[in-house]
């Protein structure tokens, strides 16, 4: 027991994994060591990076929300000016509240009252023209400045070679997160975005053609899974990913 103590307390640094290093190191160009860390994780998984992480952000923005917020004036007013939230968050708000723990409906049924008679107020003093919302979603707006950060710091972190290579090695980005993440980049960051880009658009074509190809018919080859899956990249490269479940968990 002593000496796998002693082993542990004087591990040298060649021990941690590298984005450990790294994410100490980084500390003076302004990307938190949370964000390095956290990102290896999402490199590893399926489909565009930063769907992923503003995705994860807003799960986190709606339980925040029903945890603590659900009495606080402004943000009443803030889903009053909207009328709630749109379809899409809307949703979401349905599933943190059946699979998170510590929130509860009745949370939901607080902010909703507030957006109810809101709308029974405007509905009194509408005139001819109808009625306009003041604001646009809380939550969308919210996933827009989510993605202009992450955006920043992952374009920050790709300067450093062992993050390209691991982004290289990942699924990449979706076009509209391919052209925030572009927005925050220096130039030679940008460059390299958009030459990986136009590879994997070349590599998705090439599959979409043989998936064309293989089901006519007159033809016999066995797709391979790339193949197979390529329709589905196809959508969530153009359009970005849809998450049927939380990404986000107790
Ligand atoms: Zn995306
Ligand atoms: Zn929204």
């Amino acid at each position: 027991m002593a000496m796998i103590f002693r082993r542990e307390r004087h591990h040298s640094n060649s021990d941690r994994p590298w984005y450990m290093l790294l994410a100490r190191e980084e500390k003076g160009n302004g990307v938190p060591a949370l964000f390095t860390y956290h990102l290896h994780d999402v490199l590893t998984k399926s489909g565009c990076v930063m769907c992923r992480l503003v995705r994860e952000r807003e799960e986190q923005w709606l339980w925040n929300l029903l945890y603590e917020y659900t009495g606080d004036p402004q943000i009443h007013a803030r889903f009053a000016d909207s009328l709630g939230l749109c379809g899409e968050h809307a949703e979401l708000m349905r599933m943190v509240v059946k699979r998170r723990q510590l929130v509860t409906p009745s949370g939901v049924a607080r902010l909703y009252d507030t957006v109810s008679r809101e709308e029974i107020s405007r509905l009194s003093h509408a005139g001819r023209r109808g009625m306009a919302k003041v604001n646009e979603c809380p939550l969308c707006r919210y996933r827009d400045q989510a993605a202009e950060r992450k955006g920043s710091f992952l374009a920050r972190s790709l300067r450093e070679e062992p993050w390209w290579e691991e982004y290289a090695l990942s699924d990449g980005l979706c076009q509209q997160h391919l052209e925030t993440v572009i927005d925050q980049a220096d130039r030679s960051v940008a460059k390299m975005l958009r030459d990986d880009h136009a590879r994997r658009l070349e590599d998705l074509s090439r599959l979409l053609q043989e998936l064309q190809r293989k089901q006519r018919y007159d033809v016999s080859e066995e797709l391979t899974s790339e193949e197979a899956n390529s329709w589905r990249e196809g959508l969530w490269r153009f359009g970005g990913m849809h998450f049927d479940h939380l990404l986000v968990s107790d």
